[in-house]
């Protein structure tokens, strides 16, 4: 068989594989990539599809700004659906009304790009789903962006091949690099250099850097209701007081810890299954809610009700929608570092960069941390 060539292998269709493949396009490289799948099926499209810089802790802001540019880009580039929705961080309780006007003294950036904090009845001019009665008013946040990851995530594989002349090649499953070979089932390539973007398949392609990171993997249950009445749109993606415990943005607040423990004593149930809820929406006017996050090495594949009734129970305390059936259910795995750290990049072999660890995080940071990463490659 013809050995081809290719400057930069990236391996792995998923949104940090397009990342990477499109940074290294963007400096001139010739760039294949490689999925061992069909299509990605993996956490990236299996998410909510929020870019959501406001959850970022504030070293990260920038890069999830710059990640939020280049996805316009692409989207616009795309056709694809998508909505500057802004995000409200909806408030029923005293104690995350005093986390989020905390965040708000002691985060200049996210003031500078336009967050604060609205009244009940300020609440209502933007969100028909957040629930009136109880609310005590929310922080807005214009940075949000809602995608349909099944859509989007095809889209921007498309516009690298078609704009940026990426080759990507699905069903071909990297077995060995060993530069300048690189070893798939749909034969060799030779390559300058390899990115390794494997997501969950950690353990086939440099298990060591993996097992030394000590990473894990976290599951996280989600749902989707069929499509709103027509015309409907979600407006601002909605999330409540658990989700202050959630992202690395608050983990600075003082006030935190009072909030923390009401709902220990309040939702011990939630807080063991790692519940948090964001609400979004897709392309033909669906709505995801979800999730939970439970963490290990190994998870049984089995979705589980108690998990997905939890999460519906704290939906329906701050959102009502017009109808709320369930249409699906699934879950979605990515892996996850100890400490809170947000990435994991390693250069296991001459030419070999290995990135991975992307958390919750990996549609609101890829493109920037891709850029960053190529920059001093
Ligand atoms: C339920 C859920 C909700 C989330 N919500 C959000 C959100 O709203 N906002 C946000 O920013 N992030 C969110 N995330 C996180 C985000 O989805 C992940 O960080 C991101 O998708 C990880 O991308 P990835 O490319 O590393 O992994 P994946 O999407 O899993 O892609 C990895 C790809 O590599 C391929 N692969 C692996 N090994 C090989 C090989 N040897 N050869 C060829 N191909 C290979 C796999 O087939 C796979 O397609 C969520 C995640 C989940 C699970």
């Amino acid at each position: 068989m013809t050995t081809r060539h290719t400057d930069v292998a990236v391996i792995g269709g998923g949104i940090v594989g397009l990342a990477h493949a499109l940074a290294a396009a963007r400096r001139g490289e010739r760039v294949t990539l490689f999925e061992r799948d069909e299509r990605a099926v993996g956490a990236s499209v299996r998410n909510f599809g929020l870019l959501w810089p406001i959850g970022q802790p504030a070293d990260l802001y920038p890069r999830a700004l710059r990640s939020r540019e280049i996805w316009l880009d692409l989207l616009k580039r795309s056709g694809a659906w998508y909505a500057e929705s802004g995000s409200l961080h909806l408030v029923r309780h005293a104690d995350e009304q005093d986390v989020l006007e905390e965040f708000l003294a002691t985060t200049p950036a996210a003031v500078e790009n336009g967050a604060r904090m609205l009244t009940p009845a300020e609440v209502a001019e933007r969100s028909d789903v957040a629930r009136p009665d109880g609310l005590r008013g929310a922080m807005w946040s214009p940075t949000e962006i809602n995608v349909d990851p099944r859509e989007a995530v095809p889209a921007v594989a498309e516009v690298l091949a078609a704009d940026f002349g990426v080759e990507i090649v699905y069903g071909a499953a990297v077995r060995e690099v060993d530069l300048p070979v690189v070893a798939t089932t749909a034969g060799a390539w030779r390559a300058e250099r390899a990115i390794v973007c494997s997501g969950n398949e950690f353990q086939a392609l440099y298990p060591d850097v993996f097992a030394a990171a000590g990473i894990r993997r976290c599951k996280l249950q989600m749902m989707r209701t069929g499509a709103q009445p027509p015309g409907w749109a979600l407006g601002p993606s909605l999330c409540a007081g658990l989700t202050l415990l959630h992202y690395k943005a608050f983990a600075h607040c003082t006030s935190l810890e009072p909030l923390r423990r009401r709902f220990a004593a309040e939702l011990p149930e939630h807080l063991a299954h790692g519940i948090h809820v964001l609400v979004s929406q897709t392309a033909d006017g669906a709505v995801t809610i979800g999730d939970s996050h439970d963490y290990g090495l190994t998870h049984d594949p089995f979705e589980h009700e108690a998990v997905n009734r939890a999460i519906l129970d704290y939906f329906s305390t701050f959102a009502a929608l017009p109808r709320p059936a369930i249409a699906e259910r699934w879950h979605g795995v990515y892996p996850s570092l100890p400490d809170g750290a947000a990435d994991l990049v390693a250069h296991p072999a001459p030419g070999v960069t290995v990135v991975n660890g992307l958390g919750g995080a990996g549609m609101t940071l890829s493109f920037g941390l891709a850029e960053d990463l190529l920059a001093h490659a």
